[in-house]
């Protein structure tokens, strides 16, 4: 997948997701896509404790690694949705980051 796909799908799932709910204005809808990334991350972590055999039985024989997989993808994409909604180049932001990130390493 190339990152102009997923830059697209993102885009296009912005605008499917604002003619779903009846949201009035861009405020809430970035607040509600905020509390939809912390549910992700909710879940995420949920199978990062399953992973770690650290759940209840119930829930670890739940567990398989695509259900890890998922969750990941959903952190990733509601922080896209998000930072598209909020007008913020996360391509731009990741670029500058790893620099940043890679130059700790330099010295
Ligand atoms: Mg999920």
């Amino acid at each position: 997948m190339q990152i102009n796909d997923f830059r697209k799908f993102i885009q296009a799932e912005n605008k499917r997701l604002k003619k779903r709910y009846s949201l009035k204005d861009d405020e809430k809808r970035i607040l509600a896509k905020m509390v939809k990334l912390t549910e992700e991350v909710g879940e995420l972590a949920d199978e990062v404790l399953a992973f770690s055999s650290l759940q209840r039985k119930e829930k670890l024989d739940k567990h398989n690694k695509e259900n890890l997989a998922h969750e990941f993808a959903d952190v990733i994409i509601c922080t896209f949705l998000l930072a598209e909604s909020m007008g913020v180049d996360i391509e731009d932001g990741l670029k500058k980051k790893m620099k940043k990130i890679e130059k700790r390493y330099e010295k």
